[in-house]
């Protein structure tokens, strides 16, 4: 497109799941830092902040007093009960920002994924990412060493809760090499930028191309 300024589009909400180990955290990070047109959508959750998470960049760090108002308010897209703590996804700007053609990126479960479905199904596409092996998702959980062994036994039962859910998502991919996967990723994202109905450029750009020439 030499000397063309790039077509209006609608943004979308991306949306990556995937049992806790099968690498959506770093998937998500990596696409930030890459892709300019993206941002996250931060939730509010009432669980305690990790060592290193950040307060208005991780997660906005609730009470659960703070978190029963913003329900009460409909403050939230969607929330749901995850591992006995309460996540939500704040509506902010987000409608106004998609229709400007700004995407926003949710680490968020299924549940969360089939609630903004239901809100919002056209500007939703969700990918949810699999472990190559249980094996594998089990010496990846081990191996983060933040958590005790029996919060790591109920992750491992609720991932296998999570992958139940694999057949709700648009895409399913296999998290076997990071850079792979990564690259899957992005190509999904930036294919669906290009979706006829997203571009809303596209009927003056082609009416322009349809116009009668003097050649
Ligand atoms: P973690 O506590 O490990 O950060 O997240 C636990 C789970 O909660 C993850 O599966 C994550 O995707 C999910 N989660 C985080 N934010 C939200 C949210 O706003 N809504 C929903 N439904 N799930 C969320």
């Amino acid at each position: 497109m030499t000397g063309a300024r790039p077509l209006a589009r609608r943004g979308l909400m991306f949306i990556l799941s995937s049992p806790s180990g099968a690498g959506k955290t770093t998937i998500a990070h990596r696409l930030l830092a890459a892709d300019g047109e993206i941002r996250p959508s931060v939730s509010a959750t009432t669980r305690p902040p990790r060592p290193g998470e950040v307060d208005g960049e991780d997660y906005h760090f609730v009470s659960d007093e703070e978190f029963d108002r913003m329900v009460a308010d409909h403050e939230f897209y969607e929330w749901a009960h995850v591992f006995g703590n309460r996540y939500g996804t704040p509506k902010a700007h987000i409608r106004a920002d998609l229709k400007e053609g700004v995407d926003f990126l949710f680490d968020i479960d299924w549940q969360g994924a089939q609630q903004l479905r239901q809100k919002d199904n056209q500007d939703v596409v969700s990918v949810f990412l699999l472990p190559p092996s249980i094996e594998e998702l089990g010496r990846r959980l081990r191996s983060r060493g933040t958590d005790s062994d029996a919060v790591i036994g109920a992750r491992m039962a609720r991932a296998q809760d999570e992958i139940s859910h694999w057949d709700g998502y648009d895409y399913v991919v296999v998290n076997d090499d990071i850079d792979a996967c990564f690259t899957t990723v992005r190509e999904i994202l930036e294919a669906e930028r290009i979706k006829r109905m997203r571009q809303t450029g596209l009927i003056d750009f082609v009416r322009d191309l349809m116009k009668p020439v003097n050649l």
